[in-house]
């Protein structure tokens, strides 16, 4: 569905509006709308609209021909749209590169147009029965009849103004945002989507479905937020690092969210959970899910194990050497554990052999998928379940210092605990959020996690988001100290969240990561997660970016335990040797 917002009269607006996920933009240059722009305001418009990459529309309504072909010289427009039977007499005139959008009236309702270019726009008028051309629909459309309006018609495109707007003539970016996540909610701007085989479309469509009944009704909330706090363990506690904070010489505060203290350590199992009981509740017996590093395995089993459900995990063949510990961990817990031998045998072919499965099975089968990406809806339901830690952060923090955070910090693997703690704090503008990537042992292309800073968009595993690439467009090898941050694509709400400046992206290398572990550990007592300590690692070395007075938030996504054994062997064999 192609989505045209008219009668954006400000750059800031065009540019937001765009990456949101506008197609088309349109300027009026009409006398009688009080959205007209001047020539200057339409040039800095359209340069602000085609920088997020929206199209420009220039929308006439008894303009005279030279005036139009004087804009059309002057301002980047890319289509010109028609209104009233003056222009329209143009037609043969115009400089046919542009292609048309025409407004069809009562008269005219199917003009003779060049159809593989040009479009028609039916505004306020009944449809013709049959349409034989691609067709936008325009007017008195509202928030509460869009989708029906879609859905009523074969149009390939909705064209918004006036519905969007607070005062007469002004947009509303929050308005229009919301516009256009209800006709593409499966997107997060330009991102997202559900790039599946055909195969998988009846799966996902059933699993979006039971999400969005089941999943949003109150019962299963409610028995949720009670497995959560009886047998996983929340609210988790925030806790002030003082001695940590001396260590750096610091006034400013620093709390942790401690998502390590969960039952099987980790943030993983809010998702995990999540996802098991809602499968539960529509209907599946059997879970099958993929793990890199075995966290999302163990706490998948975990949640079968509770649930009484059957588990059965798909891990490359290189991984399960290296992961023995959570190997045996999920075979104890009763789940079978699927050996992958294909591709480089890791994470990535993992995903791939799971959602084979799901193809063949999902009459009794739920894929657990681990973190916020892979086809809608899976960021869309994995933010929401992990949005716990923020909504409880957010509580904590205005309870113990009365204000919000001045920033979040949180690292960045496919992306669900940093999308869980910053979902809290989004509408908050002036909190800054901040995520950090593996940024390994070098900054060049396979030796990093990094795909804001080497990465580019590129589809993967069903959704299109930043991805690390080849120059040809193979996925690229990934290195990291922390095998939970080590994937070549981020989950696509991070990519719209940085393309739209809401937060920004950072990395940690492996040397920076595990100087923060000891150094938390051995100032507070706490262990924490290699991927946790790149978060930790941002604000050792930008302490100074943060105002003295200010407080600051860390999630610690997870306890470091499981990194002990690895560490022990190579990094930290001094410990063992001595
Ligand atoms: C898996 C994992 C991560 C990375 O996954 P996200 O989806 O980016 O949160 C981070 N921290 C810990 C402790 C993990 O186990």
């Amino acid at each position: 569905m192609l989505i045209k917002i008219c009668g954006i009269t400000s750059p800031e607006v065009a540019l937001t509006t765009a990456i949101g996920g506008a197609d088309y933009i349109g300027l009026l240059f009409s006398d009688i709308s009080p959205r007209k722009v001047t020539i200057e305001q339409a040039k800095a418009v359209a340069q602000a609209a085609h920088v997020g990459g929206a199209k420009v529309v220039a929308v006439f309504v008894d303009e005279e021909l030279a005036a139009i072909n004087n804009i059309l010289k002057q301002v980047a427009i890319d289509i010109i749209q028609l209104h009233g039977p003056v222009v329209k007499q143009y037609l043969t005139q115009l400089d046919r590169n542009y292609p048309i959008i025409y407004v069809a009236d009562n008269n005219e309702i199917q003009p003779s147009l060049d159809r593989f270019k040009d479009f028609l726009l039916y505004e306020n008028i009944a449809l013709p029965s049959k349409i034989d051309f691609r067709y936008f629909i325009a007017g008195g459309i509202s928030k509460e009849n869009v989708i029906a309006r879609i859905n009523a018609s074969n149009c390939i495109g909705v064209d918004l103004s006036s519905s969007l707007e607070l005062t007469k003539g002004i947009k509303d970016i929050t308005k229009i945002l919301e516009f256009i996540k209800l006709i593409r909610p499966e997107r997060f701007g330009r991102f997202g989507g559900r790039y599946v085989p055909e195969l998988l479309i009846p799966p996902i469509l059933q699993l979006q479905q039971a999400y969005e009944t089941i999943g949003q009704s109150l019962e299963f909330r409610n028995e949720l937020n009670l497995l959560l706090k009886n047998n996983v363990g929340r609210p988790t506690a925030l806790t002030e690092v003082v001695n940590f904070a001396k260590a750096l010489n610091t006034k400013v505060r620093i709390f942790l969210k401690r998502e390590d203290l969960l039952h099987t350590g980790a943030h993983k199992i809010n998702n995990a959970l999540g996802q098991c009981l809602l499968a539960k509740k529509f209907g599946k017996t059997r879970i099958i899910a993929e793990t890199g590093a075995g966290q999302h395995g163990v706490a998948t089993a975990t949640a079968c194990s509770m649930l009484g459900l059957d588990c059965v995990i798909y891990m490359g063949q290189v991984d399960i050497v290296r992961q023995a510990p959570n190997v045996a961990k999920m075979k104890l817990l009763g789940a079978k554990v699927v050996s992958v031998e294909s591709g480089s045998a890791t994470l990535k072919d993992a995903v791939n052999e799971a959602l084979r499965d799901w193809a063949e099975s999902y009459d009794n089968t739920h894929y657990c998928l681990g973190s916020a990406l892979g086809p809608h809806p899976f960021p869309t339901m994995v933010a929401d379940f992990q949005k716990i830690i923020g909504i409880e952060a957010k509580q904590q923090f205005k309870e113990v210092i009365g204000q919000l955070p001045y920033a979040v910090i949180a690292c960045v693997g496919g992306g669900s605990n940093a999308i869980g703690i910053f979902g809290a704090f989004i509408e908050n503008v002036a909190v800054k959020l901040i995520g950090v990537e593996a940024g390994g042992t070098s900054l060049k292309l396979g030796g990093n996690a990094s795909r804001f800073s080497a990465g580019k968009p590129g589809v993967l595993h069903g959704n299109y988001t930043y991805l690390l690439q080849t120059e040809d467009g193979q996925i690229a090898n990934t290195h990291s100290i922390s095998a939970g941050l080590d994937y070549a694509a981020v989950g696509p709400q991070h990519a719209y969240l940085h393309e739209l400046q809401r937060a920004q992206y950072s990395n940690a290398t492996d040397q920076e990561a595990l100087e923060a572990f000891l150094l938390l550990t051995k100032t507070e007592g706490i262990i924490p997660a290699l991927e946790s300590s790149h978060a930790l690692a941002y604000v050792v070395k930008n302490i100074q970016q943060f105002p003295q007075d200010s407080a600051i938030l860390i999630n610690l996504s997870g306890r470091g335990d499981k990194d002990l054994p690895s560490l022990l062997n190579g990094e930290l064999s001094y410990v063992t040797n001595s």
